[in-house]
């Protein structure tokens, strides 16, 4: 498209992604009332003007402004969708109404994050607001704009009317003509919105309309003059009509202008919480929730509540005696059953579920229960009164400490305290002590079901039959609660924080949970349905086709080997491993194999844990990271004060300055396996050479005691941004790195990775992350060493030729992942992704970095 002196340019306001009217989520843009033109989804946070000319109108929430170029063309800008309802919070102009602008000037700045949060959609619209006179005469069929420069429309004046502006004026003044006064109804005045509507409801009447307020007047027929009036939500406005069907007109405008919009659909965000990157730069449709992703994968079906509540116990007792022996016989149920569910999860080497059992347990014998239930027994309560009395109590108190930690434990206490309640009203109908003690049954019919609660507790998912639930979705609830570990572990799709708007959802509502996009679809459009389907259907055509051949090396296509890896944090998981194809075990989390155990594990308890996983890799390698407790992993048999700021403090190797035991007992049993290859060595939060000296040298001495092998490997977690920095130092002494990118971003970026309201910005792509990663790959190749990757980004398909660019050649994942990951390094040219890695650390932001991976290398 070229410019001429017939033709007007309009080129992209913001950089993102290109979407026709249609697609806009507010059918006064969707269909064309505001004028033709074009949506973007932006990528960017400042508009910038498409052509020169002069500012005719700035709302004064600054979501919106109006410029004239000189031959007249009024264009339109409007970012986001229902943003005059932020009344100006996050936009801030650039200009002032009247100013003259050239092409490229900043007009309007805004915090992407803030109105994401609070509006519909970010989707902003370009739209000729006279179009009549200048019709769109071309425009472009690219898929991605780049602000001011991409040019988007071009605009032919249709006859004399572009030979000068015409100035918006009122077209109505006749005597003859009807008036009448009418207050405005809508929310945020008369913005776009109404001002739209109210020009599209006398289409097709012979009548003129013109609206007067402040000494100032406005055609309906000019959009522009209509948002400069300026006019207030309850602002008094007069309308004076013309025309044969000047009644009808007034009437169909007084209704539009009073209308409150309260009929209208809005998308609700849960309140304070952002959406998740996808949500920023793709529109929530109606319907769309936003939340936080606690497990991976898309599911889709119907709603159902989880409705556990405890049945409601008799406040009077039956007599002291009885009560009290009933109140027993219940604890003994539900601990017989706590001490079964543990041995079975160990059984199955889900160590961390089974520990999660065992804690419950030791809370279940908690005197100070008793002795609160007791004497309410004794004043004639019934056991389940005395009981829900003693643990709410308690658990309150629990709740109201700030130790995060203590917090989650009086969620596990209501929990426990549910199932004794359970276990009693089984009791009171006769059921067996054994019966008594299982949690309540999910008593689902028909389909599986997408299940829902305020929030789940380990125990409900206890007795979850897993082919009848096709995922979980919670209103609270974060991303590390021990219910999205299991969930997890279960390879259920789970969703947490989704707010008050989940809640308002019928039993029964269809939805489409999508663990992948943090985001809950209600009542989806066919659209939407048919598309999650088919992803469903193809990811599990191209999950079976990539698992065939996952047990074969990944190498890109010029030839280049990436070792594919798995995280793993049980036994369980080493045998699923083993099952996807992973070439080794990247990153043992052996923490995880302790941290719900009743006291500190010995050296024995290491041997014997490691040696196992060793054995069924059956001659596969695996990198053993030692304990990394502390930050959000809570022993609980560690009984540390708590801190104010615990992932800056004692964790990882830190933890033996004032533990050096732990430390020790554990590279004692470590030392002890009999592994070929032998196990190699990982220390976490290092962040300077010394520390690794001192642990290599710890390791020497350790194995010269017990007359070990002293020449095992010992690497280095890159997790913390000095030793990013400091990585040429460190390789000198390190065999190996390997990348948390968990909490690398986290400290890089400076948000708690437990944060849920930053969930959706900390995004591993960020340049600054990136930078990190590149460091480390540089410092590491000084003295030939290799890196790896373990933390969460080595699983994202987007992210693997960015790592293999900057450097890794070793990619460590969720055991699922392996095979598609393997799939993506197939599909790669190692050279590409060397020559493309370096750019995007010239990039501003985490959106900036994916949208240019999507465009390079398209999963
Ligand atoms: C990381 O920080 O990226 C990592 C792999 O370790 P963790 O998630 O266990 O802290
Ligand atoms: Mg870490």
């Amino acid at each position: 498209m070229a410019e001429t002196s017939e033709t007007l340019l309009l080129r992209a306001p913001l950089s993102g992604v290109l979407l026709p009217l249609a697609a806009v989520p507010d059918p006064v843009f969707a269909e064309g009332l505001f004028g033709d033109g074009v949506a973007i989804d932006p990528l960017s946070d400042t508009v910038v003007s498409p052509c020169d000319g002069v500012v005719l109108h700035l709302a004064a929430t600054g979501h919106a402004l109006t410029l004239q170029a000189s031959c007249g063309a009024q264009v339109l800008l409007h970012v986001g969708i229902d943003t005059v309802s932020l009344r100006g919070d996050g936009f801030a102009p650039c200009v002032a109404q009247g100013a003259a602008v050239r092409q490229g000037d900043a007009l309007i700045r805004f915090d992407v994050e803030r109105v994401a949060r609070q509006a519909r959609s970010l989707v902003t619209v370009m739209a000729v607001a006279n179009g009549h006179d200048f019709p769109v005469a071309a425009r472009t069929d690219a898929v991605l704009a780049e602000a001011g420069r991409t040019v988007l429309l071009q605009l032919r004046p249709a006859g004399a009317a572009a030979a000068a502006a015409p100035a918006p004026r009122a077209d109505v003044t006749d005597a003859a003509a009807l008036r009448r006064t009418v207050t405005l109804g809508c929310a945020g005045g008369l913005h776009a919105r109404p001002a739209a509507r109210a020009r599209a409801a006398i289409q097709g009447l012979e009548a003129t309309v013109a609206l007067h307020y402040g000494g100032r007047q406005a055609s309906l027929s000019s959009l522009v003059a209509l948002l400069a009036l300026s006019a207030d939500e309850g602002a008094t406005v007069d309308l004076v009509a013309s025309g044969p069907d000047a009644g009808a007109a007034l009437d169909a405008v007084a209704r539009e202008l009073q209308r409150t919009d309260a009929g209208e659909e809005q998308a609700v965000f849960p309140v304070g919480m952002a959406p998740p990157p996808g949500a920023r730069s793709g529109e929530l449709p109606p319907g769309g929730i936003a939340g936080v992703a606690a497990a991976p994968g898309i599911a889709i079906g119907p709603l159902r509540w989880w409705r556990d509540a405890a049945p409601e116990p008799d406040q009077a007792g039956l007599g002291a005696p009885a009560e009290r022996a009933t109140l027993r016989a219940a604890l003994a149920a539900v601990d017989a059953q706590l001490a079964h569910d543990s041995a079975a999860a160990n059984a199955r080497g889900a160590s961390a579920e089974a520990g999660i059992f065992a804690m419950h347990r030791a809370l279940l014998e908690d005197p100070a229960l008793l002795q609160a239930a007791d004497p309410l027994i004794d004043a004639g309560k019934s056991a389940g009164f005395a009981w829900r009395e003693a643990t709410s109590a308690e658990a309150a108190a629990l709740a109201a400490m700030t130790d995060r930690r203590a917090a989650d434990r009086a969620a596990d206490l209501l929990d426990l305290g549910k199932r004794v309640l359970r276990a009693l009203a089984a009791i009171r109908h006769g059921a067996s002590h054994a019966e008594a003690g299982v949690s309540a049954d999910v008593a689902l019919g028909g389909q599986p079901v997408v299940l829902a609660a305020d929030e789940f507790t380990p125990s409900d998912l206890i007795g979850l039959e897993r082919t009848r639930v096709a995922a979980l979705v919670m209103v609270r609830g974060g991303p590390t609660a021990h219910a999205a570990i299991m969930a997890r572990q279960l390879g259920i799709p789970c969703l947490v924080a989704l707010g008050s708007a989940l809640e308002r959802l019928p039993d029964g509502t269809q939805v489409i949970a999508d663990g992948d996009h943090a985001r809950l679809h209600a009542n989806p459009d066919e659209h939407l349905l048919a598309a999650a389907a088919s992803t469903l259907r193809l990811r599990a055509q191209q999950g079976q086709a990539d698992l065939r051949v996952a047990h074969a090396p990944a190498s890109t296509r010029d030839g280049v080997h990436v070792e594919v890896a798995a995280n793993i944090g049980s036994l369980d998981d080493a045998r699923h491993a083993v099952a996807q194809g992973a070439d080794a075990v990247g990153l043992l989390r052996t923490e995880l194999l302790f941290l719900h155990g009743e006291a500190a594990p010995a050296a024995e308890d290491h041997t014997a844990r490691c040696q196992a996983i060793a054995d069924v890799l059956d001659g596969r390698s695996a990198i053993v990271r030692t304990l990394d407790i502390g930050g959000d992993k809570d022993a609980a048999w560690l009984r540390l004060p708590a801190e104010a700021n615990p992932a800056l403090g004692l964790r990882g190797v830190r933890l033996a300055q004032v533990c050096p035991q732990l430390l020790d007992d554990q590279l004692r049993g470590l030392l002890a396996v009999r592994a070929r290859p032998p196990l190699r060595i990982l220390l976490p939060m290092v962040s300077e050479a010394g520390e690794l000296l001192h642990w290599r040298a710890r390791i020497r001495a350790l194995a010269a005691e017990a007359g070990a092998d002293a020449g095992i490997e010992v690497g280095v977690m890159i997790e913390v941004p000095a030793a990013a920095l400091l990585a040429d130092q460190l390789a000198e002494h390190a065999d190996f790195f390997s990348i948390g990118t968990n909490d690398l971003t986290q400290y890089t970026l400076a948000m708690d990775r437990c944060q849920p309201h930053l969930a959706p910005r900390l995004d591993a792509l960020h340049p600054a992350v990136l930078r990190m990663i590149a460091a480390t790959a540089e410092g590491a190749a000084r003295h030939g060493r290799w890196v790896g990757v373990c933390g969460a980004l080595a699983g994202d398909p987007l992210a693997v030729p960015v790592l293999l660019g900057l450097g890794v050649t070793e990619l460590s994942v969720d055991a699922a992942l392996v095979p598609a990951i393997k799939a993506r390094v197939r599909k790669l040219a190692h050279a590409d992704c060397r020559k493309r890695a370096s750019e995007l650390l010239r990039l501003a932001s985490a959106a900036a970095v994916r949208e240019a991976c999507r465009r390079y290398w398209p999963a």
